[in-house]
């Protein structure tokens, strides 16, 4: 292919959370090899979220700057997200990119799950995730463009033993992108969700080893690119990925059964002896947004003026 073709990132200011370690330190190398400025924010704490360091973004900096890329290091928690888009703000003078991926696991059977489990979870990834992103969106509203990636995961998708707090906080991340994105789009800002897999520390307790080698994380960063360049229109989408394989992924709603009129009530004898016409997926239609369900009347383009 020809090299004019190439999905560049020059002149683009890109910040990677939790990009000391897995799946962010691949996305940072890689933009940074197609000419991104990029700030690399890792805490440099324990898959558990304890303790701090500044190896972990210091040794990815390194990389980038022998590589011959640009790079500088950001120490903060993603908690404290304006202080990661300052670093960038004060290094390279603006924001283009924001790819949410720090995390850390606590992962406990609900019966024995704490408070603090939860929250630690929701603070980091949701939290952290919200943070950063608020602190950039001015910015990238000013300058009419912006590219934002939250990172879910399939167990908040479709649950998983001993992650309650988890997948909660990463199915609330596609809550959250769903929104922004529809925010954003008069100002040429996208966001978009990522549901990656990929053999990491973050991962090593759930993989087998010759698994994890067949989902490296230089697999996935590709995929992180291309929603984040320029040329790329996708916004509000949800994309599953992992050993090189791709796929978008869409709520899908069944026909259902509406069960009141002005002539009978809807009653719980009702809803049970449709129940499985109620659930049958057969003849289901793929759902891409809040109109036509029950509760709006109103579209959220609609809402946009009213909220803007
Ligand atoms: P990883 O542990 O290799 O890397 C995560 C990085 O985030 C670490 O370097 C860590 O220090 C950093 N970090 C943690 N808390 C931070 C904080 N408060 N502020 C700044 N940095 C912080 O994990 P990974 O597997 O590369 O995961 C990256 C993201 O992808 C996470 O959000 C994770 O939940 C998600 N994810 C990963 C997989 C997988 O299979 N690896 C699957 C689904 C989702």
């Amino acid at each position: 292919m020809a090299a004019a073709s190439l999905l560049r990132f020059d002149e683009r200011v890109v910040i990677v959370t939790g990009a000391g370690n897995g799946l962010g330190r691949e996305y940072a190398l890689a933009f940074a090899k197609r000419g991104a400025r990029v700030v690399v924010n890792d805490l440099g704490g324990s898959v558990s979220g304890d303790g701090s360091s500044n190896r972990a973004a210091d040794t990815v900096v390194d990389e980038i700057r022998a590589a011959g890329g640009t790079a500088v290091a950001n120490y903060d928690s993603v908690v404290n997200g304006q202080a990661v888009v300052d670093t960038a703000i004060k290094a390279f003078g603006r924001v283009d990119v924001v790819v949410n991926n720090a995390g850390i696991l606590r992962d406990r059977s609900f019966s024995k799950m704490t408070e603090g489990d939860w929250d630690i979870v929701h603070q980091v990834h949701l939290k952290g995730s919200f943070a950063v992103s608020r602190a950039a969106w001015p910015h990238m509203r000013k300058q009419k463009y912006g590219r934002i990636i939250m990172t879910a995961s399939t167990a908040g998708i479709y649950g998983n033993f001993g992650q309650a707090n988890y997948s909660a906080a990463k199915l609330g991340l596609v809550g959250l992108s769903n929104t922004l994105a529809y925010e954003g789009a008069k100002y040429n800002i996208h966001c978009n969700a990522l549901v990656p897999t990929a053999g990491s520390r973050l991962s090593a307790s759930v993989m087998p080893e010759d698994y994890a080698n067949a989902m490296k994380p230089e697999y996935v960063a590709p995929v992180v690119l291309f929603l984040c360049h320029e040329s790329c229109e996708a916004n509000r989408g949800v994309y599953e990925t992992g050993a090189g394989w791709v796929a978008a992924l869409k709520w899908q709603r069944t026909e259902g059964a509406k069960l009141q009129s002005a002539e009978s009530s809807i009653s719980p004898e009702k809803v049970r002896d449709v129940w499985d016409s109620i659930n049958d997926f057969a003849t289901a239609s793929t759902v891409d947004s809040m109109n036509g369900t029950a509760s709006l009347a109103a579209s959220p383009e609609a809402n946009v003026q009213q909220f803007d």
